[in-house]
């Protein structure tokens, strides 16, 4: 049975594993809720020890042909948009691994003319040399279009279905070839057919009443589990952050959920990996990552050349697929549109120094192509 199959039956068809999850996020007292980070903190030292997987992102194109109300890159929205070089995003990627970075999460919009799957795999070739983990975050595609980015060197492949709820979906992606649902459903199990060995995914929360993103988004990780037994499954729980576009969220999930949220998955998938980015503000991500977080971003950028202004002469509006000059782009610091503001705002220095004050070893580097081919 396909994951979208089991996802429309499932208010009416809940694994044990699920049930369980499901209970976990029912409120607790102060007391009960200690309890559950207890177990989850233990699970998470017996699974993983006192260690914090680190990498960044690397934006190569804030380019899009899709209308996702909540996102910045929104196709009308009018933006300075640019699309890295390869040797613009090895530059960026440089600049990284002097933070000491081995780890990058490639992030682009969806625009055929501007990124292609050849231009995926050449920013991959350049810079798989340096970096033994690198991992996309892209427009959905076909098995094979995903096995050139393999054969070119990544080993991650990221798609967050954003909401599980079909209706919600419909309304937050106006236009563009992401309305449809299935296909974006359906990429993990197609990048792990296409050989990627670590897959990520998430939903934006936010957009629907939290507690059932969390039942869908566990379901489809324990489905995960069980058809990409070989790959590692790691989940995101990102919050919407503000935007160009201004979206208003219409639901919330709070400090205090979110922690409970991670806990629960900790407690019922002690083994997939859990990722925090810098959505979150310093001080909360301080006390989460004790919780069962394994995976962090530090110091991120979330617009192309964020961090060594690559691309900053070509700065463009683009309009019906066709970038028109933009007269801030002669303006000395301009640099393109970010896709959400960040909240931690700490240096790499400064986020490793508070997770080795915590006990915590941050781990720049935990996988070599050459695992794969011994
Ligand atoms: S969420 Fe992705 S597909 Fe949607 S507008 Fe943003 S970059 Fe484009």
């Amino acid at each position: 049975m396909s994951f979208a199959q089991l996802l429309d039956d499932l208010p009416l068809r809940k694994s044990a594993t699920v049930r369980r999850f499901e209970s976990l996020l029912a409120p607790k007292t102060a007391a009960d809720f200690e309890l559950l980070a207890q177990q989850a903190r233990a699970v998470t030292r017996r699974y993983f020890g006192r260690t914090m997987r680190l990498f960044a992102p690397l934006y190569l194109s804030n380019e899009c042909i899709n209308n996702c109300r909540y996102c910045g890159f929104s196709r009308d929205n009018p933006i300075l948009r640019v699309t890295l070089d390869v040797e613009q995003v090895v530059l960026e990627a440089r600049h990284l691994a002097g933070q000491g970075f081995r780890q990058v999460l490639l992030v682009a919009g969806e625009h055929p003319k501007f990124v292609g799957r050849g231009y995926l795999a050449d920013c991959v070739r350049a810079l798989a040399p340096e970096f033994p983990s690198i991992s996309i975050e892209v427009a959905p595609m076909e098995t094979a279009e995903y096995a050139e980015i393999v054969n070119a060197g990544a080993e991650g492949l990221v798609v967050y279905q954003e909401t599980y709820n079909r209706a919600t979906y419909a309304e937050m992606h106006t236009s563009g070839p992401k309305r449809d649902f299935n296909w974006r459903l359906d990429a993990p199990e197609r990048g792990y057919a296409a050989g990627f060995r670590r897959i990520g995914v998430g939903a934006l929360f936010g957009l629907s009443p939290w507690q059932d993103e969390a039942v869908a988004l566990a379901a489809h990780v324990e489905y995960l589990l069980r058809r990409c037994w070989q790959a590692q499954i790691t989940v995101s729980v990102p919050r919407l952050r503000p935007a160009a576009g201004e979206f208003q969220p219409q639901f919330s999930i709070s400090d205090a959920e979110l922690a409970q949220l991670i806990c629960a998955l900790r407690v019922t998938f002690p083994q997939i990996g859990i990722v925090l980015s810098t959505r979150e503000r310093a001080s909360l991500r301080d006390v989460l990552i004790s919780l069962g977080v394994t995976s962090m971003s530090a110091g991120s950028h979330t617009e192309p050349g964020g961090y060594t202004h690559q691309g900053a002469d070509d700065l463009h509006l683009t309009v019906g697929g066709r970038a028109i000059a933009a007269e801030t782009r002669t303006r000395e610091g301009a640099t393109a549109t970010a896709q959400f503001e960040i909240s931690d705002e700490r240096t790499v220095a400064e986020v490793t120094d508070s997770l080795r004050r915590r006990g915590f070893e941050p781990v720049w580097k935990d996988w070599d192509q050459a695992l794969a081919k011994s």
